[in-house]
């Protein structure tokens, strides 16, 4: 399942994203009543986008931000930290320029054949385990069965002892950096694909 919040994700009400917490973590849904609990399959994709700051163009090389610090500070801070935990790639989009348009686009066909190749290096991984992709792969699973040399992940526990990071934060960026080697076609990831996913956390990627 995909969900799309549209524009705008800090307009939704803050309780609504908080209760996405649950099924991002665990991809299920329980609901309680007085008697009894119900838990229901919540295996979803979730894209937001952000606008920078109230009138949109903080940072921007064309045009010019009206907006207060304060007020450009405060923006950033509408998705709540357990939010924005869960997500785990962040890029920073800039407006379309006139010098985009003439940029060749790569074909949908021949990323979606690099997404199903992906997809079925994963499958093939991890044939015997309830899994079936990176992203359903519990810490241990990913830190015993597919531990990667110290050298590979030293970027990502750097950010840990800096405080940047949480060892929650080291699983998540440990299945892009999977997701990454997958999509180029290697066996693991390298130290520069613990790099990228990083780049993806901590929304330093462009
Ligand atoms: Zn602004």
């Amino acid at each position: 399942m995909y969900f799309r919040s549209g524009d705008e994700a800090p307009e939704f009400q803050a309780r609504a994203l908080d209760a996405l917490r649950q099924p991002l973590e665990s991809g299920t849904l329980t609901l309680a009543r007085s008697e009894a609990a119900s838990v229901f399959p919540a295996r979803f994709q979730l894209v937001m986008a952000q606008n920078p700051c109230p009138c949109g163009n903080f940072g921007s090389t064309v045009r010019e931000c009206t907006c207060r610090p304060d007020a450009v500070r405060r923006y950033g801070q509408r998705l709540s930290g357990p939010v924005r935990d869960r997500v785990d790639i962040r890029a920073n989009v800039d407006a379309p320029t006139m010098a985009d348009l003439d940029v060749a686009a790569e074909a949908s066909k021949v990323v979606a054949d690099r997404v199903a190749e992906a997809r079925a290096r994963q499958e093939r991984r991890l044939r015997g385990t309830p899994w079936r992709c990176n992203g359903e792969l519990p810490g241990p699973y990913l830190r015993r069965e597919l531990k990667l040399p110290a050298a590979v992940t030293a970027p990502a526990f750097a950010r840990v002892r800096d405080g940047s990071l949480t060892l929650r934060g080291v699983d998540r960026v440990l299945r892009v950096a999977w997701t990454i080697a997958d999509l180029a076609g290697r066996d693991r990831p390298t130290a520069d694909d613990v790099l990228r996913a990083l780049s993806f956390r901590l929304g330093e990627a462009a």
